[in-house]
């Protein structure tokens, strides 16, 4: 029986049960909390708090894991996500990788290839170390690797980004979640450059494809055997939630049930609104939040004909696969 590690541990894949496979606990600019938050808008046990009662009252809708694919640039910090999964009723999977849309941060971009000394890809090392070794002192292992393609074409970083990406998850066997413009249509760049690095395409997530409507585009993701991360729900401003339900379903009528995950790329507490922008974000994507996909979006799956076997591969079947 496979394993993989969560927060609190290693547990059998057959334990993940129903998963949200791309849910942020917080997304923080962390150098902007540390130097202007501490003692204004951050108060660190109040957000631990807030996120225990919001992912234990998750747990209660029987959701039973989320996946957190929150790496540097998004604010990683896994002593504070150690504190909430030693509180909540659910699995937490933390990830390795880099978010960035453009330029690599300096301890990576000085270092290694196309740098005055050159030398192996040193993100290769730190992602590898965080998968076998466990994340700085905490014991805690990642169990996937996340980068973001959000433009085209590719940045020198971002593509550094993603071939180190593709070449840890070769050789540890690491699946991947990649950050995708349903706009731009970089899920199509994403595959290109992990295929050429040898990547097994049916451990790949290409995430926010579920942003999309157009079949012909994700069909074309879905055949190269990548799972489309339906993974927005709530953000109604890019896709609202009838035209996703919509799109699942014509994916499911076509055979594509078995490539598809859910979730709602949703945070407890995400620094890049201000608190004006806060308000004007809550009242224009009401929904997105942890609970839309269990109150609301798997009864209007049903109700466009999925049947609850369907339901389950979406989100047990393929998680489970993805992550064995
Ligand atoms: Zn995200």
């Amino acid at each position: 029986m496979a394993q993989l590690q969560t927060v609190r541990g290693a547990v059998e894949v057959d334990d993940l049960g129903p998963t949200l496979m791309h849910e942020h606990v917080f997304v923080l600019t962390t150098e902007h909390v540390e130097n202007y938050g501490v003692g204004t808008f951050w108060d660190e046990d109040e957000r631990v708090a807030d996120a225990v009662a919001k992912l234990t009252e998750l747990a209660g809708k029987g959701i039973r894991t989320i996946v957190d694919p929150t790496v540097v640039g998004l604010g990683r910090d896994i002593p504070r996500i150690q504190r909430v999964a030693a509180q909540v009723p659910l699995h937490i999977v933390v990830a390795t990788g880099v978010y960035t849309y453009g330029d690599l941060p300096f301890a990576w971009s000085q270092r290694g290839p196309g740098t005055m000394l050159g030398g192996p890809e040193p993100m290769v090392g730190d992602f590898t170390r965080d998968l076998t070794s466990g994340i700085a002192d905490t014991g805690v292992k990642a169990a996937f690797l996340k980068c973001a393609v959000e433009h085209a074409p590719l940045s020198p970083g971002v593509e550094r980004a993603l071939r180190a990406v593709a070449q840890t998850s070769v050789a540890t066997g690491a699946p991947i979640t990649v950050h995708t413009s349903a706009a731009e249509q970089t899920g199509r760049i994403a595959v290109d450059v992990l295929r050429e690095e040898g990547v097994d395409l049916t451990k790949v997530v290409l995430g926010h494809a579920g942003d999309s409507n157009d079949l012909d585009y994700l069909m074309a993701l879905a055949d190269t055997g990548a799972i489309l991360g339906m993974d927005r729900f709530g953000v109604d401003v890019y896709n609202p939630t009838a035209d996703r339900v919509a799109t699942i379903a014509a994916l499911a009528a076509r055979g594509y049930d078995d490539r598809m995950v859910l979730s709602h790329d949703a945070s407890c507490w995400i620094d890049w609104f201000g608190p004006d922008l806060r308000a004007l974000q809550a009242a224009m994507t009401p929904n997105w939040h942890y609970g839309h996909i269990s109150d609301d979006v798997l009864p209007a799956l049903r109700e466009a004909g999925l049947t609850d076997e369907q339901l389950d591969q979406l989100l047990v079947v393929t998680p489970r696969r993805y992550f064995s």
